[in-house]
């Protein structure tokens, strides 16, 4: 039987990178987006392309309602979830914290970390032995910011994503004993369009040469590391946090 995972945000970047591996592995792939549908028809395109099945899902993570019904649709079509790739994250343009307004920070914790342990509590609660389920895997898409702070960028997405680290070590911890691993991969300069929404299109290309591998990352070569992850080759992994930075 195919394996069913939600991918949050998975319209674009790390997130279709993901999708589409894991269609040619043959699994089941929720695609959520929140604004972009036919970008997310386009993911779900390449799912099916590459091998696998895939459901587009829109819906805001940092939204209660949005995320239970992302996960009810799931297992009311295929009757399982096996697994979460807690992926959808945004950032600002870069600022000191002096000059951030109030309404930046709020959204920034309500989907970077709000929206994670939304997701992750749907994933724990349908997935746990003790309730029922089979167990699973969730993986966490933190950043090396968390171990960098960002520093006159976004120390708010840095500190968002310290959260996802915490978050990664204390639920593995408490999942275990369900039969659910929790993991988290850390990228560093990953060519997406997240540069872009912060405002420098080309800070994946001018800061990834800086970096020991001299160029930046890409989307496929982070979901490796997810995709690893969450396939029983990663068996005996639970609470790690995995940098796919390039050395930075
Ligand atoms: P991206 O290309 O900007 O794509 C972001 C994705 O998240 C899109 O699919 C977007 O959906 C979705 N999204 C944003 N807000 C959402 C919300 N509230 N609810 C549901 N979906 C939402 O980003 P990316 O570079 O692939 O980043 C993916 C993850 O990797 C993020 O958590 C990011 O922090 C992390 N990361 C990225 C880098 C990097 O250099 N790229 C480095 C470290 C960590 P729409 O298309 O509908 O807008």
């Amino acid at each position: 039987m195919s394996k069913v995972v939600l991918i949050t945000g998975a319209s674009r970047g790390i997130g279709r990178a993901t999708a589409r591996l894991l269609g040619a592995r043959g699994w089941t792939v929720g695609v959520n987006y929140q604004h972009n549908e036919p970008a997310a028809a386009e993911t779900a395109a390449q799912v099916g392309r590459a091998g696998g099945h895939a459901r587009v899902l829109h819906g805001d993570v940092a939204s209660e309602a949005d995320v239970i019904a992302m996960f009810d649709a799931l297992e009311h079509a295929y009757g399982r979830v096996d697994a979460l790739v807690n992926n959808a994250g945004i950032v600002a343009p870069s600022s000191t914290l002096a000059e951030m307004s109030a309404e930046r920070l709020k959204r920034m914790f309500d989907v970077n970390v709000y929206g994670a342990f939304l997701c992750a509590r749907e994933a724990a609660r349908r997935m746990s032995k003790d309730r029922g389920g089979e167990g699973g895997a969730i993986v966490n898409v933190s950043s090396a910011a968390s171990r960098l702070g960002s520093p006159g960028e976004y120390v708010d997405y840095a500190a968002s994503k310290g959260a996802i680290d915490t978050l990664t070590i204390g639920l593995a911890k408490e999942l275990g004993p369900q039969g659910v691993r929790v993991n988290a991969v850390r990228p560093g300069l990953i060519d997406t369009e997240i540069h872009a929404s912060g405002g420098r299109p080309d800070r994946a290309a001018v800061l990834g040469a800086q970096t020991p591998l001299g160029r930046p990352g890409s989307a496929d070569e982070v979901a490796e590391a997810i995709v690893w992850l969450l396939s029983d080759a990663a068996s005996y992994v639970t609470g790690a946090l995995i940098d796919v930075s390039g050395g930075r």
